[in-house]
């Protein structure tokens, strides 16, 4: 019993053999001394006894022993092996990718940490590559999860086969898949190796559902001999992904130290976005949008602004998108759309305000609810705010935004589609949603005057409005020129540093006291 809860089983064997041997040898002993004395040491026919006890004995128990030891053996080798089987099973198990059957992020952890602990070569620099596949978040929430799988599993297959003897891969988690190429590839290899991949989705993907065009962006990061992990190579594969995300379709970039720099200040925004809204670091001006015959003022667009107690005054491109990704949008943009219509209330009537939202803010179910207590606690009436939209929010889900939409509209309050002509500017977006406004993004405007292609675009998007029987107003004007192009177009408003910079509230006060005959009825479309 107490060997068998200290000793394996196959080491108990050979414990219980040693110990037969032992305690047999004694007991042989007295056996012979025994026989000895009865016999003077030789048996009847002459022979020793202690011969007779060896021949006849011995080799019984020898054979008993050496077939014990025999059987203990082997079985020993079979536990053995069995124990090594089980192993390699197992870490095939944990380093394996049960979806796609790749490499995973456990194999891509072990080998950076192989290579670093110099299995590889002196002076060999391989380089990773981080892919990401664009729209994989549409596929998962709208053709269902089991697209999803099918569509990485394709994708895995295709990588498989494409980097077959060049470079190994692996899937590191959701639609994140990485590439490493051993040695130390020039930049021609990894360029033609992103090409490689690139050529990977100018086929469509062949799902159950439907087939699948899509795409994918690419990070490059060198592995360094000074990297203590897999992280850090990750860390900067990831930050040059980000940066390919900003260019369109199917990029890559390769990690760059600046990207390090950038993204510690895109985090010290995160950080201070926290606490500026509670600090009251933000504030509003107003830019003056005309009605193109008239000039008269028709309302005043509510422009963000945050007076970062440090860097000064930073303009709303540089924070929205952090405000964004981070949720705060939620209640900054409440805090617009609260402090636009308190600040709207004071002037005359009937001018109006505009106020930008993102599409983010339309999630929160409670925001149409928001907008309507902020017009009751200023008394502005309904049909005096704006609220401007981009395209972007039609990739938020369709119904929440079309209810949404629907409900303000008929509240009273107007809708404008801002920054027309450079996103999906989708004609059926027009048809679908309950719109007033078709604001002409002012990269047109710029462009109009030199370039006839624009000029024909802006009077295409002019004539949409006409028939979709919405105002169209014209971003950017900052000549007369190009005032006078749009009115020609016929344009129903303008908007641009030629009338106003955007001002303060107080100065946007002071300039309809100063022109009350330029004050207009805002357009209802
Ligand atoms: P937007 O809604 O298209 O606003 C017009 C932008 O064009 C403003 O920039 C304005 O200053 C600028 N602008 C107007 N006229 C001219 C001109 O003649 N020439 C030039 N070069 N620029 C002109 P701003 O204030 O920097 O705002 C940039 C964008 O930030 C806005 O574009 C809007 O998309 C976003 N934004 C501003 N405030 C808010 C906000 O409260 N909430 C949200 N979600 N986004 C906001
Ligand atoms: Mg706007
Ligand atoms: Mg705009």
């Amino acid at each position: 019993m107490m060997l068998k809860a200290i000793l394996p089983k196959s080491e108990r064997c050979y414990a219980v053999a040693g110990a037969a041997i032992g305690a047999l040898s004694p007991a042989l002993c007295i056996f012979y001394d025994r026989l000895a004395q009865t016999s003077g040491g030789l048996w009847a026919n002459g022979m020793p006894a202690s011969a007779v006890i060896a021949a006849g004995v011995m080799p019984l128990v020898g054979g008993m022993l050496f077939h014990q030891w025999g059987a203990c053996r082997s079985r020993l080798v079979r536990e053995l092996d069995l124990r090594r089987r089980t192993e390699e099973n197992l870490s095939r198990i944990v380093h394996t990718d049960q979806l796609t059957g790749m490499a995973n992020r456990f194999a891509l952890e072990r080998d950076i940490r192989d290579r670093l602990s110099g299995g590889s070569a002196v002076g060999d620099r391989s380089a990773l590559l981080l892919l990401d596949l664009d729209r994989f978040k549409f596929v998962n929430d709208s053709m269902g999860h089991d697209a999803g799988d099918e569509l990485l599993v394709a994708l895995g297959q295709r990588l498989i086969e494409a980097m077959a003897g060049t470079a190994t891969v692996y899937r590191l988690g959701g639609d994140e898949f990485v590439i490493v190429i051993a040695g130390t590839p020039s930049d021609g290899k990894i360029e033609d190796i992103c090409l490689t991949i690139k050529n990977l989705f100018a086929e469509p993907f062949q799902l159950s559902a439907a087939q699948f065009w899509t795409g994918g962006s690419v990070g490059v990061a060198y592995i360094e001999p000074d990297d203590r992990s897999m992280s850090a190579v990750l860390k900067r594969a990831d930050l040059a992904l980000y940066k390919a995300k900003e260019i369109a379709g199917n990029s890559h970039r390769v990690y760059e130290p600046h990207m390090a720099v950038e993204a510690t200040r895109k985090g010290e925004i995160e950080y201070d976005l926290s606490r500026a809204l509670a600090a009251g670091e933000f504030f509003l001006e107003y830019q003056p949008i005309v009605g193109i015959e008239s000039r008269a003022i028709r309302s005043f667009e509510a422009l963000i602004r945050w007076r970062h107690p440090q860097k000064g005054i930073i303009p709303p491109d540089r924070f929205i998108g952090a405000a964004e990704k981070t949720g705060l949008i939620l209640p900054i943009g409440n805090w617009v759309v609260r402090t636009a219509c308190l600040e709207a209330a004071r002037w005359p009537a009937p001018t109006g305000v505009a106020v930008n939202v993102a599409g983010d803010q339309f999630k929160d179910r409670a925001f149409v609810a928001h907008v309507k207590a902020c017009l009751a606690e200023a008394g502005l009436a309904p049909g005096r705010l704006t609220i401007e939209v981009t395209e972007s929010i039609f990739s938020v889900d369709a119904a929440i935004i079309s209810d949404s939409l629907t409900e303000l509209r008929a509240h009273g309050v107007r809708i404008a589609l801002d920054d027309f002509g450079i996103g999906f500017s989708s004609i059926n977006n027009l048809r679908r949603f309950p719109l007033d406004q078709l604001k002409v993004d002012r990269s047109f405007t710029r462009s109009m005057m030199g370039n006839q292609r624009d000029a024909e675009l802006v009077d295409i998007i002019l004539q949409l409005g006409n028939t979709f029987q919405v105002s169209t107003t014209i971003e950017g004007i900052e000549t007369e020129g190009q005032m006078e192009f749009v009115r020609a177009l016929g344009a129903s408003e303008a908007q641009g540093f030629l009338i106003s910079r955007p001002v303060s509230a107080q100065e946007a006060m002071a300039i309809l006291k100063r022109e009350p005959q330029k004050i207009a009825a805002v357009s209802m479309g």
